[in-house]
């Protein structure tokens, strides 16, 4: 009997501040990072699960220990306990009366408790020989809801509606599956947009990313209003108007302040606008969406469970929402969100970008489209080109779109080189004396 040996976890993070890469209104310099995490066996082929919680920098070391308090909920287990249950296995930890003191079900300990949960998803994708997207579609309706805590959703979403949804999809599955092999899943990208490069830059790059086949670009937004204006304009002269543009405050703004710059920015026609205030502020969001309409309104990369998901959409806060493979707590309760999104009629744009967020995000967009909604044309899922050299199975993207992965697991793993090289504060990446503030 095949049994979880260890959860050896790291702190690695990468210097992108150096370069600007990733900077917006709210986090101006960046190191983008991962609290690692890895289900080691004794499974004489090697078995293991591997997940992370991303985060951009100092804090990577509590989330780290955030991972380590739940190691007596894994080590020792037969290999079959977790994946054979992976609802228990995160119902488990979510449930831990102590650890739940820590939020509940938000923050350090419920990002710690998702990445163990999607470690879990990879390992059992990896042992069933499919890539996750692939294993979760196989999936029936009932072993898909019965990975679903459905506490506190029952009056926007219960069992037998989400059942019945997933019953309704099963119509066609074969067909979107051999459909997403051939034409991929479509992406945006945010790489021209960071508030921290030149206009120039912005320009240069956006250029190259209609030539590459993005219909969709997003700019970051929120620290100059007359900025934002010269940068959106410029932008929407270099693209044209069939190429979208979305923009993203990350949540620089009260929800007054949002209005009147967003008001400013109308000529524009944005794709949509991100993050504009408080990600806990449903209201807030309702009230921005109804003074700004008809600009869409989204939210979602910091929302951080099913809970308030419900309330965007009971509320109708939101046009769109993005979800974070890193943010909630894994991969069950992500599938609560998408199924929950599906009967909102609200559309997901999956948040990517920050390390390993692109590669484990496209899974679950995929799963979706085959299995919950059948819709991807309507969508699209973030891309930014950095930091895909350190995984073992990165994404690849063609003409603007995602090609569906055929490796097995949930694709993020790391090399075990990278690992070493930007381990922090020892590896030799994080030598150099220019760091010495970030230690
Ligand atoms: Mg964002």
């Amino acid at each position: 009997m095949v049994k979880i040996t260890a959860l050896d976890t790291y702190d690695v993070r990468f210097p992108t501040s150096r370069e600007l890469d990733g900077s917006d209104a709210m986090n101006p310099d960046p190191d983008y990072s991962a609290a690692y995490a890895v289900l080691r066996t004794d499974d004489p082929h090697g078995l293991a699960g591997y997940g992370l919680v991303f985060t951009i920098g100092r804090g990577n070391d509590v989330q780290k220990a955030a991972l380590d308090a739940l190691r007596p909920y894994v080590v020792g287990l037969s290999l079959d306990e977790v994946i054979g249950d992976l609802g228990g296995f995160a119902a488990r930890m979510i449930g831990d009366s102590q650890l739940r003191w820590l939020g509940p079900e938000k923050g350090v300990m419920h990002m710690a408790i998702g990445a163990v949960v999607n470690a879990a998803w990879d390992m059992a994708a990896r042992h069933a020989g499919k890539p996750l997207w692939r294993f979760i579609a196989d999936m029936t309706p009932e072993q898909l809801v019965s990975v679903i805590d459905f506490r506190y959703l029952a009056d926007a979403l219960s069992p037998d509606e989400a059942l019945q949804l997933l019953r309704t999809a099963e119509r066609g599955k074969a067909q979107r599956i051999e459909q997403l092999l051939a034409e991929g899943y479509p992406a945006y990208t945010t790489s021209p947009g960071w508030l921290g490069y030149s206009d120039e830059k912005m320009l240069r790059l956006a250029r190259e990313a209609v030539a590459d086949g993005f219909r969709t670009i997003k700019l970051k937004v929120g620290h100059n209003v007359e900025d934002d204006i010269r940068r959106c304009r410029l932008a929407r002269a270099e693209v044209g108007p069939d190429v979208a543009i979305a923009v993203d405050a990350n949540q620089r703004w009260d929800v007054h302040r949002a209005i009147e710059w967003l008001r400013r920015l109308a000529d524009v026609k944005l794709a949509w606008i991100e993050e504009p205030t408080s990600p806990d502020d449903v209201l807030g969001h309702a009230a921005i969406r109804r003074a700004i309409a008809p600009t869409p309104v989204s939210t979602g990369e910091h929302t951080h469970n099913r809970v308030m998901f419900k309330q965007l959409f009971q509320a109708g806060a939101v046009d769109l929402v993005q979800i974070d493979a890193a943010r909630v707590g894994g991969v069950n309760e992500n599938l609560a969100i998408l199924l929950l999104a599906a009967k909102f009629g609200v559309r997901v744009f999956p948040h990517a970008g920050g390390v390993g967020l692109c590669e484990l995000v496209q899974h679950l967009a995929m799963a979706d489209f085959v299995a919950i909604t059948g819709k991807k044309e309507d969508r699209a899922i973030e891309f930014v080109d950095h930091l895909h050299e350190h995984f073992v199975d990165p994404v690849t993207i063609r003409d603007g779109r995602y090609l569906a992965p055929t490796t097995p697991g949930f694709s993020a793993q790391m090399f075990d080189a990278s690992i070493a090289e930007f381990r922090f504060p020892d590896g030799p990446a994080w030598q150099e004396p220019l760091h010495a503030l970030n230690a």
